[in-house]
């Protein structure tokens, strides 16, 4: 390729806003020749990695504003670990499709069982698929948007939670809100219903909801609209923390 053609290339194509292929053009036609690449396959090429290129950047993008705690992945889930949780139900939630229909999803069970793991990995695989997604605490989601409220501005943080196309809420359940604080929940949930989905980690049982949602009638509200289409998941079994540090003592106590 001449010099001034491939000025000019580069020129139009950081105009159209595609700065990877201004700095590779000369490794793809290296490539092509050296291949003997015909003109469809060429373009081919120059637009699939292109494309490739931009997908991850905005993966990568998604990722740092989801505020998820860490990326693990489903592949990192020890399912023999939890021989009463069926997989194929987890892998289910992993082709997404409940995402695509605005329904929800609710990981069920003790502490260390996997939730969160469970949760954000489904997370990373819809950041991966182009969904957007924000993650938080119940208690955080709470406390923000208390203080949103206090300071006037409650209708613009709740858009942080209802602009995303996934909201994990994670930890619902460790703590007993007051019906103020419930409200606000309420809101949060009856603002996503068919519109976005929730993926939430609820640590116990559905008949306990009333007690970690002071009232009765607001929590019957809230569990009216996150159940009518939520898929729900119960782990019952070990902590995988637990089994970590309960191998480490008996190492520790096999050498004394
Ligand atoms: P939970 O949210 O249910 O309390 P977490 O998802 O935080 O539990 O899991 C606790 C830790 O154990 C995390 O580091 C998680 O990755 C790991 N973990 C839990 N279950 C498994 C499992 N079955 N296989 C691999 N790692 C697991
Ligand atoms: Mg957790």
């Amino acid at each position: 390729m001449n010099e001034l053609t491939g000025n000019r290339i580069r020129t139009t194509v950081g105009k159209l806003g595609l700065p990877h292929l201004a700095e590779t053009i000369n490794e793809y036609t290296r490539r092509a020749d050296e291949a003997k690449m015909g003109y469809p396959d060429f373009l081919d090429l120059v637009l699939s990695e292109e494309l490739a290129v931009r997908d991850d950047r905005r993966f990568r993008q998604g990722l740092r504003l989801s505020k998820l705690p860490h990326h693990k992945t489903l592949d990192e889930y020890d399912f023999s670990f939890q021989p009463e949780l069926d997989p194929r139900k987890v892998k289910d939630l992993a082709t997404l499709s409940f995402i695509d229909a605005k329904a929800n999803a609710a990981l069920l069970g003790p502490p260390g069982v996997g939730k969160t793991h469970i949760a954000v990995a489904l997370a990373v695989a819809a950041c991966r698929a182009g969904y957007s997604i924000y993650f938080t605490s119940l208690d955080d989601m709470v406390r923000n948007l208390k203080a949103a409220e206090a300071a006037g501005r409650l209708v613009n943080k709740l858009g942080t939670y209802l602009r995303p196309s996934v909201l994990v809420v994670d930890e619902v359940g460790y703590q007993t809100l007051e019906r103020a604080e419930a409200n606000l929940v309420f809101q949060v949930v009856s603002k996503r219903y068919e519109k976005g989905s929730i993926i939430l980690t609820w640590n116990k049982t559905f008949s306990e909801w009333g007690q970690v949602f002071g009232d009765e009638v607001l929590a019957t509200a809230i569990l009216d609209r996150l159940l009518h289409h939520c898929e729900v998941i119960s782990i019952n079994g070990p902590s995988y923390r637990l089994k970590n540090r309960l191998q480490a003592i008996e190492r520790e106590t096999d050498v004394a």
